[in-house]
């Protein structure tokens, strides 16, 4: 799977480093290619470099718009060495094999930034690069593309071995290859976008599949669409909707939180149910039916259940079913559904069904996103899970192994809850959830009036929180209300004074070690 590199077509519009890579090509005796500016910066450093014209028999023309669109060019690039019709091809019309390009493109990203006027702009929108890159990174195979000085320092590090280049390598640069074309073309359709004072045909460019335009978004007056990345996992983005009206932005937002939340409980373990409200949990629970499962769950806050998401980590079946839609739900999520459940769910049509056929892995890598103001922020999925081997016990009193079972159950949930977030849960049941609020005291005290609230008792309880309590109020607060045990990153300064008042109270307490904020 070697090349030898035999010719390179160099063509950059930013020629730092030029000269350089154009020396160490030549001095392996690599023939050198090049259009016109390009070809001068090499030839003015004494190397020696043919001009692009010279293969074509064309002059470069219609200021520059074309200089290397000819099949001399694409042919080279894209010919199947191997491939007698290719071969034929090439040796009849005098074609001969490029082995190496290296492009970058017109500046049209920083002429827009200099505030370059709309001709100005126009004039630089490379048509020629793409091609090129595009042309020789699908004939990976044979053709090496780079696009940036840090291509050819990997391409001429493996060149000083043996003058051939790596099939890995080359689909590495391939893949890059199209991610700058991509983006450029991204930046293009943006400008326009602009220009037109319309964000429509920008949408069109996000890098995935438009899968819904939505009538509006988190508001009436705010336009929204649904887009899925390319080769999705098991998800909300791929979910199979059996019945019910079409989702909104809201649903979906929503729905990919309790689904991503009940996708922490592996059904090897027993059925679990989440119902969600406004992307927090209301109420998380275990049971020894779904059913079960879903009456624990609602027994948390049954006032806030109404009008909610609930998402299951088994085949719904009619039981379960049943109980489900004998209050107002948006959107029930699970990975299956057997036919009664179906058929039940069909007397009530508006209730949006979907089946997704398993649950997402949590521990598997992938990005999320959050827009800013000219912007946004990219990060890896918070995939922290923890086992009892992970606690540190930080109080005189070890938690007891049912403490342990309740703590682990509680912080998972603590991970889906916004912060500040503080869960109290006993025997596989949140029993209040406290969340979003600006400071950990009245999260604590919010999750124990909700409790009150609902007849809940949590006496023997244990409290997660999400990130470490700074002072040991959101502590006492939890330990008044009943709980026992208390499971929390640790790391602040006020340690000491959070487990002495733990102490004092004759709680056991955890550190994970591990914070689990969600903004
Ligand atoms: P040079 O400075 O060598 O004259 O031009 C290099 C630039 O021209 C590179 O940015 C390359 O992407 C671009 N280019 C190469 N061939 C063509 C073409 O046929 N049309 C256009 N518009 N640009 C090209």
């Amino acid at each position: 799977d070697k090349v030898l590199v035999r010719r390179a077509l160099l063509s950059v519009s930013d020629k730092t480093g030029l000269v350089d890579a154009a020396r160490k090509l030549a001095d392996l005796g690599v023939e050198l290619v090049s259009t016109g500016g390009t070809r001068k910066a090499i030839a003015d450093a004494g190397l020696p470099v043919k001009d692009i014209s010279e293969l074509t028999g064309f002059p470069e023309m219609m200021d520059g718009r074309v200089k290397t669109l000819h099949p001399i060019v694409h042919g080279g690039l894209l010919g199947v060495r191997d491939a007698p019709e290719h071969k034929a091809a090439m040796e009849a019309h005098g074609i001969g094999a490029i082995d190496l390009v290296y492009v970058n493109l017109y500046p049209f990203e920083a002429t827009v930034a200099a505030g370059g006027d709309y001709e100005t702009c126009v004039e630089n929108i490379d048509i020629g690069g793409p091609a090129m890159i595009r042309s020789a990174a699908k004939n990976h195979g044979y053709v090496a593309i780079c696009t940036e000085p840090s291509d050819m320092a990997e391409v001429l590090g493996e060149l000083a071995d043996g003058g051939a280049t790596t099939l890995a390598l080359r689909k590495s640069l391939a893949a890059r290859a199209y991610a700058r074309t991509a983006a450029y073309d991204a930046a293009i359709s943006g400008w326009f976008a602009a220009q037109l004072g319309d964000e429509a045909p920008r949408r069109k460019a996000f890098a995935g599949e438009l899968v819904q335009t939505m009538r509006y978004g988190e508001n009436p007056h705010q336009a929204a669409a649904f887009y899925r990345f390319p080769n999705p996992r098991v998800g909300v983005a791929t979910a199979r909707q059996l019945q019910g009206k079409e989702l909104s932005y809201n649903n979906i937002n929503d729905t990919d939180a309790a689904f991503e939340l009940i996708a922490e409980f592996d059904p090897a373990n027993g059925p679990a149910c989440a119902i969600i409200k406004h992307a927090n949990p209301c109420g998380v629970a275990t049971g020894a039916s779904l059913r079960e499962a879903y009456e624990r769950a609602l027994a948390c806050d049954p006032t806030s259940a109404f009008g909610g998401i609930v998402a299951l980590n088994s085949k719904l079946d009619a039981a379960t079913a049943e109980k489900v839609l004998e209050i107002f739900t948006e959107v029930v999520i699970a990975p299956d559904a057997d036919e009664d459940a179906v058929a039940l769910f069909r007397k009530k049509k508006n209730v949006r069904l979907l089946t997704t056929g398993g649950l997402p892995d949590p521990t598997a890598a992938s990005d999320t996103f959050r827009s800013v103001a000219g912007g946004f922020l990219v990060q890896g999925r918070d995939t922290a899970r923890l086992t009892s081997a992970d606690l540190k016990v930080v109080t005189k009193r070890a938690p007891t192994e049912a403490e342990v079972r309740d703590m682990l159950f509680a912080f998972t949930i603590a991970k889906h809850v916004k912060s500040n977030a503080i869960v109290y849960a006993r025997e596989g049941q949140t029993l209040g959830v406290g969340a979003g609020q600006m400071n950990r005291k009245d999260s604590a005290r919010i999750a124990a009036l909700r409790a009150a609230d609902f007849g809940l008792d949590l006496k023997g309880s244990a409290c997660a929180s999400e990130a470490f309590f700074p002072f040991p109020d959101g502590l006492i607060q939890a330990a008044d209300a009943g709980c026992t045990a208390v499971i929390q990153p640790g790391g602040s300064i006020g340690d000491d004074k959070v487990i002495a008042a733990a102490d004092e109270r004759g709680l056991a307490m955890v550190f994970t070690g591990v914070r689990v904020f969600r903004h």
